[in-house]
C-alpha cells in the first residue's frame, strides 16, 4: 500500500513568496513493519550484500557483550504487539520478565570486532531525493548498537554506497551484533513506502523579516479563530440536551484546525531522506563538512515517531484511522537523541565523512 501525505492546508507560497527559495524536497519513508526482499528498499535488512564481501565492523574498544538481547528485543516487542489491548498471559509476563539488561556474551572482549547492526538500505529508484557519489544507486546504513564512539558517546553510524547491478549471490545468513547497549538502538525490520513531499526551511533559519511576517500571520489565524468562536449565530439556550449536544458537535466540526508554519508547513516527521533538519530543541547549529567546510545537508533522518499531536497533519491518509496504533506512529522503535538522529553528508563531494546531527 501507498502512503499519502495530506495536501498541507495552506499554499504557504501563495502567502510569501519569498519561501520559494527556501524550498527543498524530502522523500518520506514511511516505514511499516514487515520484511523486504535482499532486493528491496527496507529498513533493518536484508541487505544486498555480496556473498564474498567481509559485513562491516566495530572495531572500537567497548563493551560489546554488555546490554539488551536482540533476541530479547525482538521477542519483547511481538509480545508487546500481541497483547495490545489485552492483559499480558502468565507465559507473556514470565517471558518478559524473563529478560533482562546484563552481560550476555562475556566472552566477547572489548576490543573484539562486532559486526555491525543493518539499519536501513534504499534504492535511488525509490527514494528521488537520495543522492549519492556518480554512479551509485543502493546506500547500505549501518550503525553499532552502543552509544560509545566518538566525544559526544554515540552510536558509530557507517554508510556504504554500492552499484545494485554489481551484487551477484547474496551472503545468507547476515551477521548481526548479538547485544545492543540499548534496546531503542535496535531497529524493527520494516518495508518502506517512500513517498516525495516538499519541505520549507526551519523557521529560525529564515531571514528576520520573513520569520516576523510569519509569525504576524500566525497570530492573525489565531485571532480569525477567536472571532469565529464570538460570532455565534447559535441559540444560547436549548430546549433539549441533546439539543446542546447536536449544536456542540456541529461547531466543533467547524472549528478550523489550528496552522502553525513549525508544525504544518516546514519539515515533515518521521524517516525521510533529504529535506532540512529542524532544530526545535537547540538553536539551529551549522553542520560543515570537517574536510572542505560545505554546509551539510541531512542525507537521512531517523526519527522516534512518525508523527506526534503536534504534526498529526503529516499523517497518511491511509493511517486516519490508526493514528494511535503503534505500528503506525512508532514502528521502528529506534529512539537516539532525544527523538531524532540525521545523517548529513558532504555535497561537494559524498567521500567526506558524514556528520551526525540530535535534537
Ligand atoms: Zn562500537
Ligand atoms: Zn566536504
Amino acid at each position: 500500500m501507498t502512503r499519502t501525505t495530506p495536501p498541507r492546508p495552506v499554499d504557504v507560497e501563495a502567502v510569501f513568496p519569498a519561501l520559494a527559495r527556501h524550498r527543498r524536497t524530502t522523500t518520506r519513508l514511511h516505514p511499516r513493519q514487515g520484511t523486504a526482499k535482499p532486493e528491496e528498499s527496507s529498513v533493518a535488512g536484508p541487505l544486498l550484500w555480496p556473498a564474498d564481501e567481509p559485513w562491516p565492523v566495530c572495531t572500537a574498544v567497548h563493551p560489546k557483550g554488555t546490554g539488551h538481547l536482540l533476541t530479547d528485543v525482538r521477542l519483547r516487542r511481538r509480545i508487546q504487539d500481541e497483547a495490545r489491548g489485552r492483559e499480558f498471559t502468565v507465559e507473556e509476563r514470565r517471558l518478559l520478565d524473563g529478560m533482562a539488561r546484563g552481560t550476555h556474551v562475556p566472552e566477547l572482549r572489548d576490543e573484539d570486532p562486532l559486526p555491525l547492526l543493518a539499519v536501513a538500505q534504499l534504492h535511488t529508484r525509490d527514494v528521488p531525493d537520495l543522492v549519492g557519489p556518480e554512479g551509485h544507486d543502493l546506500l547500505q546504513v549501518f550503525w553499532c548498537p552502543f552509544e560509545a564512539h566518538g566525544p559526544e558517546r554515540t552510536i558509530d553510524v557507517r554508510l556504504r554506497w554500492r552499484r545494485s547491478a554489481d551484487v551477484g549471490a547474496v551472503l545468507a545468513p547476515q551477521p548481526e551484533p548479538p547485544v545492543a547497549g540499548r534496546e531503542e538502538c535496535v531497529p524493527t525490520s520494516c518495508v518502506v513506502h517512500p513517498e516525495q513531499v516538499v519541505e520549507h526551511e526551519y523557521l529560525g533559519l529564515l531571514g528576520e523579516e520573513l520569520q516576523e511576517e510569519i509569525a504576524e500571520w500566525e497570530e492573525g489565524l489565531l485571532d480569525e479563530d477567536e472571532d469565529d468562536a464570538y460570532d455565534s449565530s447559535s441559540p444560547a439556550s436549548y430546549a433539549t440536551y441533546e439539543e446542546y449536544e447536536a449544536a456542540m458537535a456541529a461547531a466543533r466540526a467547524q472549528e478550523p484546525e489550528e496552522i502553525d508554519y513549525m508544525s504544518d508547513l516546514s519539515i515533515a516527521p518521521g524517516w525521510k531522506v533529504g529535506g532540512f533538519a529542524s532544530w526545535h530543541l537547540t538553536d539551529p547549529r551549522p553542520v560543515d563538512c570537517a574536510t572542505c567546510g560545505t554546509p551539510m545537508p541531512p542525507l537521512l533522518t531517523v526519527a522516534r515517531v512518525e508523527c506526534d499531536g503536534a504534526s498529526r497533519s503529516w499523517l497518511p491518509v491511509e493511517d486516519r484511522d490508526a493514528a494511535d496504533d503503534p505500528r503506525v506512529i512508532d514502528p521502528v522503535g529506534v529512539y537516539l537523541g532525544r527523538g531524532l538522529m540525521r545523517v548529513h553528508t558532504c555535497p561537494a563531494d559524498p567521500d567526506h565523512p558524514h556528520r551526525l546531527s540530535f535534537q
